[in-house]
């Protein structure tokens, strides 16, 4: 019975992603139900000089897979050697593309149990144990290893399960996987990489979120929920219909075939409250809907269900809280 809980932690110009800082607090807790300890699997440009620095996430230990800005896939092989090395009981990896190619290559290297994507995990009397949401999220499924399967256990999890560790301390004992031998998985690398154009905002990243649905009723009905956003720091999100419509890109969709969202603060305006838009962004601390139709189905779990014309409140609220900031 092993204990260790691995991570994927992906770096670019020398800081971890996001993703490497949840994945981190997630392998520490549930390292501290097994009773072993959170090991790190670095890659990505600046690995070796930001692996350290997860220690104050939760790493006990990482693993330098590599520090080049090159695929993910490439860092397949070594993460290969190292998790077989490793002895853990899981290994956890972000739901994005990179995350999903590397526990594909891990799952289909080693012949590992696969969990996911999921949004819950714990170890109970040393088992794991994942929560996964299916049926649009009307069924949640409880998922452990076989009796008999192999350790570890790859499990695929999705953006805000596991809340980074604030204000931690200590430094990470830092180690580098030897090189990888002739790898399968392919010998790509990146000529040039730069900024996007235009700023896409990490939604999945957003504490304060304000979506917008059919009800904006075109392109430009955006422009208002936008003044809100940037007021309150946040992002501008969308429902299927209104990314259908054209009005806002797809990346910005938010629900079953979108992104999963967990702000503190989530306005919905325009938006009907469709199951397939609510398990996107159920997770949120606080919801605000604003809707004309009394009935509309999002009043059912709105925290605060303001019925009437969006363009009057939004841009309203939007005043408000420019007056307030002024005062
Ligand atoms: C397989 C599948 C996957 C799907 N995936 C997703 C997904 O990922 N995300 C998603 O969002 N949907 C998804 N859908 C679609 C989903 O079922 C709904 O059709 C969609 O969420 C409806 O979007 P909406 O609420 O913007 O539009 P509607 O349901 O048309 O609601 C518009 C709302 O705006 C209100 N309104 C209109 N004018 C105003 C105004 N001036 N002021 C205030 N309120 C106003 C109306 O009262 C209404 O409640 C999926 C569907 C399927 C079948």
């Amino acid at each position: 019975m092993t204990s260790n809980v691995a991570f994927f932690a992906e770096f670019a110009a020398g800081s971890p992603a996001r993703s490497a800082l949840e994945l981190a607090a997630g392998a520490a807790e549930l390292a501290s139900q097994s009773g072993g300890s959170a090991i790190g699997l670095a890659y990505g440009a600046g690995a070796a000089e930001g692996a350290a620095a997860l220690g104050a996430s939760g790493a006990a230990r990482v693993i330098v897979l590599g520090d080049e800005n090159r695929p993910a896939i490439t860092y397949a092989a070594a993460a290969t050697a190292a998790v077989r090395d490793a002895v853990a009981l899981a290994v956890l990896a972000p739901a994005t593309p990179n995350g999903r190619d590397l526990a594909a290559a891990l799952v289909g290297s080693l012949n590992l149990p696969a969990f996911g994507p999921v949004r819950a995990a714990r170890v109970s009397a040393g088992i794991l144990e994942t929560e996964q949401a299916t049926l649009q999220g009307r069924v949640i499924t409880t998922a452990r290893p076989a009796d008999g399967a192999p350790e570890p256990s790859v499990v695929l999890v999705l953006a805000n399960t596991f809340t980074p560790i604030e204000g931690g301390s200590g430094s990470a004992e830092v180690t580098h996987a030897p090189a990888a031998e002739d790898s399968p998985f392919g010998l790509a690398t990146i000529a040039e990489s730069h900024e996007a154009e235009a700023k896409v905002v990490n939604l999945e990243e957003a504490t304060v979120i304000v979506a917008g649905g059919r009800g904006v009723g075109g392109e430009e009905g955006f422009g208002p929920l936008r003044d809100l956003a940037a007021e309150l720091g946040g992002a501008v999100g969308a429902s299927r219909a209104a990314a259908d419509a054209g009005w806002i890109p797809y990346q910005l969709q938010i629900g079953q075939t979108g992104k999963v969202v967990k702000p503190s603060l989530y306005i919905a305006a325009g938006i009907s409250g469709a199951i397939q838009h609510r398990v996107g962004m159920q997770s949120a601390e606080h919801v605000i809907a604003i809707n004309r139709d009394a009935d509309a189905p999002i009043g059912e779990f709105a925290d605060l269900f303001v019925v009437g014309d969006l363009f009057q409140i939004v841009p309203a609220l939007t005043e408000e809280i420019r007056r307030r900031k002024g005062a």
